[in-house]
């Protein structure tokens, strides 16, 4: 895997590991795509499991197809200035992301499984405004359009375009374009909430915990048990399928944990990837619904988003 490692020093000097992580693996959809495809060999969740390495194929389709955009200097000067994301999801969104959906509709359009070809086709008929307006409603947490079942089948689609189109911008960054927010709740790179986070095992990362960008795959250093959302270090537990687990490392943990925090009531999941070293952040948080259930129904909610997966709308209560 060749990755970009930011070099020390932003944070305070003699740092021995990176802080950012920027995703520069020219084959991380094709990868994700092939977990997914593991992932989806049994299980109820099998069919939603290949569906979903269907879509990363069409993602790694767009990825190559293209270079990333220059990046404005004038955005990185002031990014730089202000320690604000250089990608902000927030700014005005380059219409070029729609370029990356053409090329996983195309795909989509023709690859053997029903429902996916039918999303497609429906969101090929759609004009560039109302794919704009699906994409506000998948940044707002939003229902495009007002119609949970449509935007349900649509909105996956959407967030795989924004994923590739973000993923491959973020990937062009250098070192010294991402400075470092005076928080580490949201990505560094484009100012999105991470889907999960991760206790890494490689040299330069091992042991410590990444979060990853829910958008743009960027991941970035947080110290472990503190909440992912309000950077609490009190009240913290883990759930997993086993029950509530101890916080400190141990050959028992699970391999996807949730951490859960009393101080606002949120959750996000933690893998150990000791456990499976082949695993990927997206497709294995799919392929961990069940957990989420689990934590859900313990009275937490969970604060990032998956992109490729619209959760249902909320029960009135
Ligand atoms: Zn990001
Ligand atoms: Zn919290």
């Amino acid at each position: 895997m060749t990755q970009k490692i930011l070099q020390p020093g932003e944070i305070g000097q003699n740092e021995p590991f990176p802080s950012v992580v920027l995703p520069t693996d020219p084959q991380l959809f094709a990868n994700r795509a092939r977990r997914f495809e593991h992932l989806a060999r049994d299980g109820a969740l099998a069919p939603l499991l290949r569906a979903m390495s269907q879509i990363a194929h069409a993602q790694q389709q767009a990825h190559s197809s293209r270079q990333a955009e220059p990046v404005n200097d004038a955005l990185l000067t002031a990014s730089r200035e202000h320690a604000m994301p250089p990608l902000s999801f927030q700014a005005e969104r380059d219409p070029a992301w729609q370029k990356d959906l053409d090329v996983i509709l195309a795909a989509l359009s023709q690859c053997g499984e029903p429902v996916l070809e039918d999303a497609a086709r429906q969101l090929q008929a759609i004009d560039t405004d109302g794919r704009e307006a699906i994409a506000d409603a998948v940044f707002g947490g939003g229902i495009a359009g007002g119609d949970p079942e449509l935007h349900a089948v649509l909105s996956p689609l959407v967030g795989a375009a924004l994923q590739v189109w973000w993923t491959r911008q973020a990937g062009s960054l250098k070192a010294d374009d991402v400075p470092l927010a005076g928080t580490s709740t949201v990505c560094p790179c484009c100012g999105s909430r991470p889907v999960a986070s991760v206790i890494e095992m490689s040299p330069s990362q091992h042991s410590l915990r990444y979060l990853h960008c829910s958008l743009c795959s960027t991941q970035w250093h947080m110290v472990r048990v503190t909440c992912s959302a309000c950077e609490s270090t009190k009240d913290i537990a883990y759930y997993s399928l086993n029950g509530i687990e101890a916080n400190k490392p141990s050959t028992k943990v699970a391999f996807a944990r949730a951490e859960a925090c009393d101080n606002c009531h949120s959750y996000l999941k933690i893998f150990t990837r000791e456990k499976e070293p082949m695993m990927d952040v997206q497709a294995d948080d799919l392929a961990t619904l069940t957990l989420d259930m689990l934590v859900d129904e313990a009275g937490y909610l969970r604060s990032g988003p998956n992109l490729l997966f619209a959760p249902g709308v909320p029960d009135e209560e």
